[in-house]
Protein backbone atom coordinates (compact mmCIF):
# COMPACT_ATOMS: atom_id res chain seq x y z
CA UNK A 1 0.00 0.00 0.00
CA UNK A 2 1.28 3.17 -1.08
CA UNK A 3 0.46 5.28 2.18
CA UNK A 4 1.93 8.50 1.25
CA UNK A 5 0.41 8.99 -1.61
CA UNK A 6 -2.75 8.01 0.06
CA UNK A 7 -1.49 10.91 2.73
CA UNK A 8 -1.83 13.07 -0.33
CA UNK A 9 -5.52 12.83 -0.88
CA UNK A 10 -6.20 13.68 2.41
CA UNK A 11 -8.21 16.78 2.80
CA UNK A 12 -7.42 18.91 5.67
CA UNK A 13 -9.96 21.43 6.67
CA UNK A 14 -9.23 23.65 9.63
CA UNK A 15 -11.72 25.23 11.98
CA UNK A 16 -14.52 22.31 10.59
CA UNK A 17 -16.77 21.87 12.09
CA UNK A 18 -15.71 24.10 15.11
CA UNK A 19 -12.52 26.23 16.02
CA UNK A 20 -9.51 24.43 16.68
CA UNK A 21 -10.17 21.02 14.79
CA UNK A 22 -8.10 20.04 11.99
CA UNK A 23 -11.47 18.16 10.07
CA UNK A 24 -9.29 15.04 7.44
CA UNK A 25 -12.01 14.84 5.16
CA UNK A 26 -11.72 11.16 3.51
CA UNK A 27 -14.15 12.23 0.74
CA UNK A 28 -11.33 12.95 -1.78
CA UNK A 29 -9.39 9.72 -0.81
CA UNK A 30 -12.70 8.01 -1.77
CA UNK A 31 -13.22 10.13 -4.98
CA UNK A 32 -10.23 8.95 -7.28
CA UNK A 33 -10.70 5.53 -8.48
CA UNK A 34 -7.09 4.59 -8.22
CA UNK A 35 -6.95 5.86 -5.02
CA UNK A 36 -10.58 3.58 -4.02
CA UNK A 37 -8.85 0.50 -5.00
CA UNK A 38 -5.39 1.10 -3.63
CA UNK A 39 -7.12 1.43 -0.19
CA UNK A 40 -9.14 -1.60 -0.89
CA UNK A 41 -6.61 -3.84 -2.01
CA UNK A 42 -4.67 -2.85 1.14
CA UNK A 43 -7.63 -3.29 3.66
CA UNK A 44 -7.89 -6.58 1.92
CA UNK A 45 -4.39 -7.44 2.19
CA UNK A 46 -4.57 -6.75 6.27
CA UNK A 47 -7.62 -8.81 6.91
CA UNK A 48 -7.67 -11.44 4.41
CA UNK A 49 -6.21 -14.36 6.63
CA UNK A 50 -7.72 -13.38 9.94
CA UNK A 51 -11.41 -15.09 9.48
CA UNK A 52 -13.22 -12.07 9.92
CA UNK A 53 -17.17 -13.20 9.97
CA UNK A 54 -18.63 -9.40 10.31
CA UNK A 55 -16.99 -6.56 9.67
CA UNK A 56 -18.94 -3.48 11.90
CA UNK A 57 -19.19 -0.34 10.64
CA UNK A 58 -19.70 2.91 12.62
CA UNK A 59 -21.91 5.57 11.05
CA UNK A 60 -21.45 7.28 8.91
CA UNK A 61 -17.98 7.12 7.67
CA UNK A 62 -17.77 3.83 8.46
CA UNK A 63 -19.94 2.82 6.17
CA UNK A 64 -17.87 4.03 3.26
CA UNK A 65 -15.16 1.57 3.33
CA UNK A 66 -17.14 -1.09 5.97
CA UNK A 67 -19.40 -2.66 3.26
CA UNK A 68 -16.90 -2.45 0.28
CA UNK A 69 -14.16 -4.47 2.90
CA UNK A 70 -17.05 -7.02 3.99
CA UNK A 71 -17.81 -7.81 0.71
CA UNK A 72 -13.97 -8.95 -0.49
CA UNK A 73 -13.79 -10.76 2.99
CA UNK A 74 -16.90 -12.82 2.54
CA UNK A 75 -17.95 -11.85 5.57
CA UNK A 76 -21.40 -9.83 6.76
CA UNK A 77 -21.23 -6.49 7.34
CA UNK A 78 -23.13 -4.82 10.37
CA UNK A 79 -23.81 -0.76 11.52
CA UNK A 80 -23.63 0.73 14.52
CA UNK A 81 -25.92 3.98 14.27
CA UNK A 82 -27.16 7.05 16.40
CA UNK A 83 -29.95 6.58 17.98
CA UNK A 84 -33.17 6.12 17.24
CA UNK A 85 -32.03 4.91 13.46
CA UNK A 86 -31.85 1.48 14.24
CA UNK A 87 -35.59 -0.32 13.99
CA UNK A 88 -35.13 -3.35 16.15
CA UNK A 89 -34.36 -3.86 19.92
CA UNK A 90 -30.33 -2.41 20.78
CA UNK A 91 -27.50 -2.08 22.56
CA UNK A 92 -26.64 1.82 23.13
CA UNK A 93 -23.94 3.09 24.86
CA UNK A 94 -22.80 6.94 25.52
CA UNK A 95 -19.32 8.82 25.25
CA UNK A 96 -17.51 11.50 25.62
CA UNK A 97 -16.05 12.73 21.84
CA UNK A 98 -13.25 15.34 20.24
CA UNK A 99 -16.19 17.62 20.21
CA UNK A 100 -18.89 16.82 22.23
CA UNK A 101 -21.02 13.86 22.95
CA UNK A 102 -23.00 11.18 21.51
CA UNK A 103 -24.63 8.01 22.22
CA UNK A 104 -24.47 4.60 19.94
CA UNK A 105 -26.54 1.45 19.01
CA UNK A 106 -26.27 -1.82 17.70
CA UNK A 107 -28.78 -4.26 16.98
CA UNK A 108 -28.59 -7.25 20.12
CA UNK A 109 -29.26 -9.85 17.24
CA UNK A 110 -26.34 -8.38 14.98
CA UNK A 111 -23.59 -10.66 16.22
CA UNK A 112 -22.91 -13.79 18.34
CA UNK A 113 -20.11 -15.40 20.23
CA UNK A 114 -18.77 -17.41 16.83
CA UNK A 115 -18.32 -14.14 15.33
CA UNK A 116 -15.05 -12.78 14.56
CA UNK A 117 -15.28 -8.85 14.46
CA UNK A 118 -13.79 -6.27 12.54
CA UNK A 119 -14.52 -2.93 13.77
CA UNK A 120 -13.71 -0.28 11.49
CA UNK A 121 -14.37 3.63 11.27
CA UNK A 122 -12.22 6.35 9.02
CA UNK A 123 -10.18 8.21 11.92
CA UNK A 124 -8.93 7.56 15.30
CA UNK A 125 -9.32 10.69 17.88
CA UNK A 126 -9.48 11.09 21.40
CA UNK A 127 -10.71 7.04 20.81
CA UNK A 128 -14.09 7.79 23.09
CA UNK A 129 -16.00 6.73 19.81
CA UNK A 130 -14.59 3.22 19.17
CA UNK A 131 -13.99 2.69 23.13
CA UNK A 132 -17.91 2.81 23.43
CA UNK A 133 -18.09 0.41 20.10
CA UNK A 134 -15.63 -2.22 21.59
CA UNK A 135 -17.76 -2.36 24.69
CA UNK A 136 -20.98 -2.79 22.66
CA UNK A 137 -19.31 -5.54 20.81
CA UNK A 138 -18.15 -7.06 24.03
CA UNK A 139 -21.57 -7.97 25.02
CA UNK A 140 -22.00 -10.41 22.46
CA UNK A 141 -18.20 -12.31 23.74
CA UNK A 142 -17.29 -13.18 20.39
CA UNK A 143 -13.92 -15.01 19.30
CA UNK A 144 -12.02 -11.76 18.27
CA UNK A 145 -12.14 -7.79 18.03
CA UNK A 146 -9.83 -6.32 15.61
CA UNK A 147 -10.13 -2.68 15.22
CA UNK A 148 -9.50 -0.34 11.99
CA UNK A 149 -9.18 2.94 11.07
CA UNK A 150 -7.82 4.97 7.84
CA UNK A 151 -6.61 7.37 10.01
CA UNK A 152 -4.69 7.93 13.05
CA UNK A 153 -4.47 11.38 14.89
CA UNK A 154 -1.36 10.40 16.81
CA UNK A 155 -0.62 13.11 19.17
CA UNK A 156 -4.19 12.40 20.80
CA UNK A 157 -2.76 9.21 22.10
CA UNK A 158 -6.70 7.49 21.77
CA UNK A 159 -4.95 3.86 21.04
CA UNK A 160 -3.60 4.04 25.04
CA UNK A 161 -7.69 3.37 25.82
CA UNK A 162 -8.03 -0.25 24.51
CA UNK A 163 -6.98 -2.79 26.32
CA UNK A 164 -4.48 -5.07 24.95
CA UNK A 165 -6.68 -8.18 23.82
CA UNK A 166 -7.35 -5.92 20.88
CA UNK A 167 -5.49 -5.38 17.59
CA UNK A 168 -5.39 -1.86 16.40
CA UNK A 169 -4.49 -1.05 13.65
CA UNK A 170 -4.56 2.64 11.20
CA UNK A 171 -3.38 2.91 7.48
CA UNK A 172 -2.46 6.73 7.52
CA UNK A 173 -0.81 8.37 10.80
CA UNK A 174 -0.97 12.06 11.33
CA UNK A 175 0.89 14.14 14.38
CA UNK A 176 -0.46 17.67 14.37
P1 LIG B 1 -12.99 10.11 18.69
O1 LIG B 1 -14.14 9.44 19.39
O2 LIG B 1 -12.52 11.33 19.37
O3 LIG B 1 -11.87 9.13 18.40
O4 LIG B 1 -13.55 10.63 17.31
C1 LIG B 1 -13.69 9.80 16.22
C2 LIG B 1 -14.92 10.09 15.41
O5 LIG B 1 -15.12 11.49 15.22
C3 LIG B 1 -14.79 9.48 14.05
O6 LIG B 1 -16.03 8.91 13.70
C4 LIG B 1 -14.42 10.61 13.13
O7 LIG B 1 -15.13 10.50 11.94
C5 LIG B 1 -14.80 11.89 13.89
N1 LIG B 1 -13.66 12.83 14.01
C6 LIG B 1 -13.08 13.22 15.17
N2 LIG B 1 -12.08 14.08 14.96
C7 LIG B 1 -12.00 14.23 13.62
C8 LIG B 1 -11.14 14.98 12.75
N3 LIG B 1 -10.14 15.75 13.24
N4 LIG B 1 -11.33 14.87 11.43
C9 LIG B 1 -12.31 14.09 10.95
N5 LIG B 1 -13.16 13.36 11.68
C10 LIG B 1 -13.02 13.43 13.01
Amino acid sequence: MNVSKLREKVRNIPDFPVKGIQFKDVTTLFKDSATLKELSDGLFKMYQNKGITKVVGIESRGFIMGPLLADRLHAGFVPIRKPGKLPAPTFEATYDKEYGTDTIQIHRDALDEQDVVLLHDDLLATGGTMVAAVDLIRKFNPRKIYVNFLIELEDLKGRKLFDPDIEIESIIKYNI
